[in-house]
């Protein structure tokens, strides 16, 4: 057997570096998200039943790319992971059990609800309420330095708002394309003979990531933050007991949060929650490509850790692939 199985590892892994490189570091994917998540998967799958052959540079065990070297280098001294995939209400039961499982808990969890953006992940850092440092998430531990292209967002706050802000304030967060903005830049670049982009998400990457900021002034980018990495706060308003607690603190600093966001009661609540937005998906003013569902207590989280490339007490519950590789592949697109 192993021969075969080796062999058979050795070129999913090899597949999904390739597929990975084209999308994280060139901004330019070579195939639709659905096949990259289905070969991702039968990786896992392989993996979970010959353990023994699971390596540390697996892409089931790793985040993102390598940043690109053009760029400065930022670590992050709290690592930016990724998110466990669940599709399907069964595989979202198992993810409950899991957790109540290491919990030794019967109780009904409370869920923070939220819309899973399809943009890039970024960590802006706030030195006594300024804005000093923005990055990518890159690898996870290192990211690409692009301070100087997030402060053209507008919505991203350069000074926080209030008296009793951290004296170090790490937010994450998604960096979008809204529809509209992405639409009417298409628009633009069909009517003078440029190339258009082949979605918000790869829009966005390339806005970003471009060494003259100018540029991404130009770009309609936008910002909502859902998490926070580094702080220190001596006031501990950041130490409420809950998640959605602390969005609502980012809120009132300025900082820009999902109307969407909502904390719910139990597993059908969070279901339900998952098939609201499908149903609204197309009315929203942006992408996004299922929903995250993370538990809403602090105490919760840090008891149930985190796993190799992504935490334990959250889940991108993801929609049924809409994407078709014709239109990812007939389209060029300019980074
Ligand atoms: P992911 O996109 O599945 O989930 C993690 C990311 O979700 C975070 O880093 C963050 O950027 C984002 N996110 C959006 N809203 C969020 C919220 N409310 N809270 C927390 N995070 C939120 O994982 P990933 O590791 O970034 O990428 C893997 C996915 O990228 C794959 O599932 C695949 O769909 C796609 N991908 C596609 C290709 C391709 O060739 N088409 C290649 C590599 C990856």
């Amino acid at each position: 057997m192993s021969q075969a199985i080796l062999q058979q590892l050795q070129q999913l892994r090899q597949q999904l570096e390739d597929y990975s490189y084209q999308y994280y570091v060139l901004d330019n994917p070579s195939v639709p998200d659905a096949e990259y998540d289905r070969l991702f998967r039968q990786l896992q799958q392989l993996e979970a039943e010959h353990p023994h052959l699971v390596t540390a540079d697996s892409p089931t065990q790793r985040v993102g790319a390598v940043p690109l070297a053009k760029f400065g280098q930022v670590s992050h001294n709290i690592p930016m992971l990724s998110l466990d995939n669940a599709f399907g209400a069964d595989e979202f039961s198992a993810f409950c059990k899991r957790m109540a499982d290491m919990l030794d808990s019967s109780a009904e969890f409370s869920f923070c609800c939220e819309p899973k953006l399809d943009g890039l992940a970024v960590s802006i850092r706030y030195e006594n309420g300024l804005l000093v440092q923005a990055a990518t998430r890159g690898d996870g531990y290192t990211g690409e330095d692009i301070t100087a292209n997030v402060k053209t967002i507008r919505a991203v706050p350069l000074k926080l708002k209030g008296a009793s802000v951290p004296a170090v304030l790490e937010v994450r967060g998604e960096v979008f394309m809204p529809l509209a903005g992405f639409n009417l830049m298409n628009d633009k670049a069909r009517a003078t003979g440029d190339k258009v982009f082949a979605n918000p998400r790869n829009a966005a990457a390339g806005s970003l990531r471009q060494l003259d900021p100018k540029i991404t002034a130009q770009r309609p980018l936008m910002f909502y933050a859902y998490a926070v990495g580094a702080v220190e706060d001596p006031v501990q308003l950041l130490d409420s007991g809950s998640h959605y607690q602390r969005l609502m603190q980012l809120k009132d600093w300025g900082l820009p949060v999902c109307a969407e966001i909502r904390l719910v009661t139990g597993a059908e609540a969070a279901l339900a929650y998952y098939q609201d937005i499908m149903q609204r998906r197309a009315a929203l003013a942006y992408e996004i490509d299922g929903v995250v569902i993370k538990v809403a207590d602090l105490a919760q989280q840090q008891a149930l850790g985190f796993v190799a490339r992504a935490p334990r007490w959250a889940i991108a519950f993801k929609f049924p692939a809409q994407e078709m590789l014709t239109t990812l592949l007939d389209v060029e697109f300019q980074v």
